[in-house]
């Protein structure tokens, strides 16, 4: 059955997106997860559940709406679609969603401890930090509601002993927080042992995201 609107495009997109997630060490074997949501028709794909990514092709990804039903795909979704469909619903301005199981972040989500804003890259395009959101199983509605009140207005946020779910307004934006919250777990891990890392100041946070949200990159 064709749907209406339904783009291979968006579905090649999530294929991709796991392979580099993969390549990156950001995530092992089938665990992790990734959504893009299209924002001319508001349909969400989603990884299918349980499949190793070098597996998956276009055609396993699992398209569903906002209101958490499948509408195309013969694949059981990834079984955090709860907490992905209610990022998507809570925000707007996020079309591209990553769950990882990263290493260095996760020491950071074992120890209940904030990955706080000592890089640049970070605090431009993560926020002031990257804190724990309340514990709750894998999967469960529960979980979606704790990862949601703990992202706030924010583009990380990690889940208790289990991993992180970085978010973008398109999936290219949402790898690359992904990857800068783990640089920065891993840099600030070192720098504890080699001394006393100094977190950016709160004005200077400031300064930095005015200037990245304003002026950074090319024509602007
Ligand atoms: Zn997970």
């Amino acid at each position: 059955m064709e749907t209406k609107g339904i783009k291979q495009e968006y579905k090649q997109r999530i294929v991709d997106t796991g392979n580099k997630m993969v390549s990156l060490g950001l995530t092992v074997g089938t665990w992790g997860n990734v959504s893009v949501r299209d924002p001319e028709t508001d349909l969400i794909y989603i990884k299918p559940s349980g499949m190793p990514y070098h597996e998956i092709t276009a055609d396993d990804v699992v398209v569903m709406n906002s209101k958490m039903e499948i509408v195309e795909g013969h694949r059981k979704p990834s079984i955090e679609f709860h907490f992905h469909i209610a990022i998507m619903n809570a925000r707007k301005d996020v079309n591209a969603i990553i769950h990882t199981h990263p290493i260095y972040s996760s020491a950071f989500s074992v120890t209940r401890q904030d990955i706080p804003g000592i890089s640049e890259d970070f605090v431009q395009i993560v926020g002031d930090k990257v804190t724990n959101c309340k514990y709750s199983l894998p999967g469960t509605p529960e979980l979606a509601v704790n990862v949601v009140e703990g992202l706030g207005d924010r583009n990380a946020v990690m889940i208790p002993n289990h991993g992180t779910v970085c978010v973008g307004s398109d999936i290219e934006g949402a790898l690359k927080i992904c990857h800068v919250v783990e640089k920065s777990a891993h840099i600030y891990i070192l720098a504890k042992i080699l001394g006393t890392p100094e977190v950016i100041s709160d004005s200077d946070m400031d300064a930095m995201q005015f200037f990245a949200r304003n002026y950074y990159g090319q024509g602007k």
